[in-house]
């Protein structure tokens, strides 16, 4: 989609999300603090807060390509994930509060340096300023697609309006019961609304596919493999299969450490093992879904491989 035609989709999503900003409903929160004279759960106020941007080569492959992702940390987090591996951003909130103008020059400069898209992490308390800024962008060019990085832990009606604007959906699966949710994140309901909040992401792009000319399109899953079984990959597996498709890829990752707060829950103070990690391969397999998995091996050209499907 052209920039002239984002900028529509734009106006009429500021319309709705910008007001919200008085008595902020952005996440499922709901805390209803003013942003514009105090902060709410996630310690946003009313200026987008950024922890760093830059060119990152450590994404699913089809994001980095040659020039890699223009990726965009924001501070700040709805969920508090007890073995969170960015919790100096998310839950110390590191970073700085900038402007809307300056905020377009960050996504500016970017293309310039050749990312091959902008990728934004944890944009959802931020989203008015977010799309104030790209207005700008859009109007000075900005051409590639926009990549929405999430845990899902979104409410549907918030990502109705992105539709027009968000090219990519980067959605984490992080658990399929709302039980470990609340156990280990901290939020109540994840999966209930997670679930909704990716189906409505399914209905704007479908399954992600590389386009030529930079018009890549559609809904990656990313799904952080947990010991013990607690993210619940098997029943991730199906949701896709039977209430998405199973054409959306799933980048299966196994890096998780043990960080932060983790200490304090044996079931998770330790990392996954191999054979977990191949257990959780073969349950994508299984139902037929293909993405990305990574090697243990720690060579970085064996990172990410494509999971293949059965013949
Ligand atoms: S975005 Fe922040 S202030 Fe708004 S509802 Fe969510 S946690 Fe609360």
């Amino acid at each position: 989609m052209q920039g002239c035609e984002k900028i529509v989709h734009i106006d009429r999503a500021l319309s709705v999300l910008e007001p919200m900003l008085q008595a902020c409903c952005l996440c499922p929160r709901m805390c209803k603090v003013d942003r514009n004279s105090s902060a709410g759960f996630c310690r946003q106020s009313v200026l987008p807060r950024v922890s760093s941007a830059l060119l990152h080569f450590g994404e699913e492959p089809p994001l980095v390509k040659s020039g890699g992702s223009g990726t965009v940390f924001f501070s700040g987090c709805s969920m508090r994930c007890v073995y969170c591996q960015n919790f100096a951003i998310s839950q110390k909130n590191n970073g700085r509060d900038i402007s809307a103008a300056s905020l377009s020059d960050v996504f500016l400069a970017l293309q310039d340096d050749g990312a091959e898209n902008i990728n934004l992490v944890t944009p959802t308390a931020h989203l008015p300023g977010i799309l104030r800024a790209l207005r700008v962008s859009f109007k000075e060019g900005l051409g590639i697609p926009i990549v929405y990085n999430t845990s899902s832990y979104e409410r549907p009606e918030i990502i109705e309006q992105l539709e027009g604007i968000v090219d990519i959906y980067l959605a984490d699966i992080r658990y399929t019961d709302d039980d470990k949710g609340e156990s280990y994140s901290g939020v109540r309901g994840y999966w209930t609304v997670a679930s909704s909040a990716i189906k409505e992401m399914h209905r704007q792009v479908g399954a992600f596919k590389e386009g030529r000319h930079d018009g890549s399109r559609g809904l990656i899953i990313r799904h952080l493999v947990l010991p013990n079984g607690i993210s619940g990959t098997e029943q991730m597996a199906e949701f896709i299969a039977y209430e998405l498709s199973s054409s959306v890829p799933v980048s299966l990752m196994s890096q998780y450490r043990p960080v932060f707060n983790a200490r304090h829950f044996p079931e998770i103070s330790k990392r996954i093992t191999d054979e977990e990690y191949k257990q959780a391969l073969v349950q994508l397999e299984i139902y037929n879904i293909i993405g990305w998995f990574q090697h243990f091996s720690g060579f970085e050209e064996d990172r990410v491989r494509p999971i293949r499907r059965r013949g």
